[in-house]
């Protein structure tokens, strides 16, 4: 369970120890948006790339893209997203500020899930719902998440773009290409990871709900009589995926989404949640799309999007299942599956106990004091061979070792190694400190 982990140790630790700043901070911030530091660029990296070799490098059926951000706007017309990419939004009508009118009434304990923009404002009324500041709210009206921009020095109608709200657009508009370059066989899915943008109406939550922010997209292409089993297939490695980040299995939750809350176009949809320190909150979804994405690139470009069955005239639009992983949201399980407090020898201590796989850092080199040159110079030379052999190595000579084992515990450095006088003197060895049981060995260095 991590229901008792507190998100602001969380944040703190984050914003402490060089993972994640709030965006533009100097300047007062800008709502919704982070910036990564030194060791959260390398912990989102090595979240991104697990997935990467796990979902692309290491499977024979899937290709990766990287579209641009910036699209025809077509795309997001075909999609229904100009429409229909709608959050409710309602208002303090003496402060202005804006609110979801659904997270409002969530927390004040009303069940809104599947009501109509008229049944949210009646909830409001009928409840004499205030808001944050007590203050009496507008009626509840939609409100676009998309960011509009226009492209080009004329801004009219036709220059108008959005940053892409999702990256999946952004594999379907590059579906026929690769039909078309790589003749693969069905079922097979495109990858892609980048940033998506949504002028979200109330960011919060730290990382969790952001107005940019990072997803990993899978659509793969099934034909249409077979997709429970390329289902099936998703749950499965959406699992292995929850496993592979170190979330224990008894924390994440397969909620299916009941008919009248999916979206239209979608048959079927699982939304993987985990237990958050704000609560069970979405991790990722995974969602049978149909033909719906591929249907409307052909009605609004007028290009057929049929697949032709390689040796046969038996032609269809594939149909399409769609793990949505957000990268934020990974790593926000991760921060939280990995803080961990706990007591050495009577002094209380925070590690952060990540899979060493994704650890930012593997190992930290020191030598015992920082003023023995020929301890300095040894210690360099471990330094120099791991660093050549892991890359993500760090020196640490700064304060005494207990505190330098505090500073790398919660950063979740899986190994603290010392050169000190036994080192020089009699054996050669030098000690490897464990981060979760504190116990230390002596090995030979080039056996780290
Ligand atoms: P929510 O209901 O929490 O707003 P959603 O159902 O709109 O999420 P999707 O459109 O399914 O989300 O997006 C796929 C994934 O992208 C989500 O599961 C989540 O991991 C991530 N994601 C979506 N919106 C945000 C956001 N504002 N900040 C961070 N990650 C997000």
């Amino acid at each position: 369970m991590t229901a008792q982990k507190n998100m602001e140790d969380i944040v703190s630790v984050a914003k402490r120890r060089g993972f994640i700043y709030p965006g533009s901070d100097v300047y007062g911030g800008l709502s919704g948006t982070w910036d990564y530091g030194p060791l959260g660029v390398a912990l989102k990296r090595n979240i991104m790339q697990l997935w990467w070799a796990m979902f692309v490098d290491e499977r024979d059926d899937m290709f990766g893209v990287d579209a641009a951000i910036l699209m025809n706007q077509k795309v997001w017309q075909a999609s229904g997203h100009v429409d229909t990419f709608v959050d409710p939004l309602v208002e303090d009508l003496e402060t202005k500020q804006r609110f979801r009118a659904d997270h409002l009434l969530k927390d004040a304990g009303f069940e809104v899930d599947g009501l109509s923009l008229e049944q949210l404002t009646a909830l409001i009324r009928d409840n004499n719902v205030k808001s944050p500041a007590g203050n009496t709210l507008s009626e509840v009206r939609t409100f676009n998440m998309m960011f509009t921009t226009t492209v080009g020095p004329v801004a009219n109608d036709a220059a108008i773009s959005y940053l892409r709200p999702e990256t999946a657009q952004g594999i379907f508009t590059n579906y026929k290409n690769v039909v078309d370059t790589f003749y693969p066989d069905l079922p097979f899915g495109l990858a892609q990871q980048g940033k998506a943008f949504r002028n979200e109406i109330s960011p919060r939550d730290f990382i969790f709900r952001s107005r940019e922010f990072e997803q990993m997209e899978i659509e793969y292409f099934v034909d249409p009589a077979k997709w429970e089993g390329s289902f099936e297939h998703w749950r499965q490695q959406v699992w292995k995926w929850t496993r592979a980040l170190g979330l224990s299995d008894d924390t994440v939750h397969e909620l299916e989404v009941p008919e009248e809350d999916r979206a239209h176009y979608s048959k079927r949809t699982i939304d993987f949640e985990y237990d958050f320190p704000i609560g069970r909150e979405e991790l990722l979804g995974l969602a049978y799309r149909t033909d719906f994405d591929l249907g409307n690139i052909q009605r609004v470009s007028g290009k057929n999007m049929e697949y032709t069955v390689k040796g046969t005239n038996e032609k269809f639009v594939p149909h399409v299942i769609e793990p949505s992983f957000g990268v934020e949201r990974a790593l926000m399980a991760v921060l939280t599956a990995a803080y961990t407090e706990d007591e050495v020898n009577g002094e209380k201590r925070i590690v952060m106990k990540f899979p060493e796989h994704l650890a930012p850092v593997k190992f930290a080199v020191s030598p015992l004091v920082r003023n023995k040159p020929e301890l300095v110079a040894k210690a360099r030379e471990v330094y120099d061979l791991l660093k050549k052999k892991y890359g993500a190595v760090m020196w640490d000579d700064n304060g005494n070792i207990g505190k330098r084992y505090r500073r790398q515990d919660e950063i979740g450095t899986p190994h603290c190694v010392v050169v000190d006088f036994d080192t020089l003197e009699t054996d050669g060895l030098v000690s490897v400190r464990d981060r979760d049981t504190t116990e230390q060995r002596r090995v030979k260095p080039e056996e780290l």
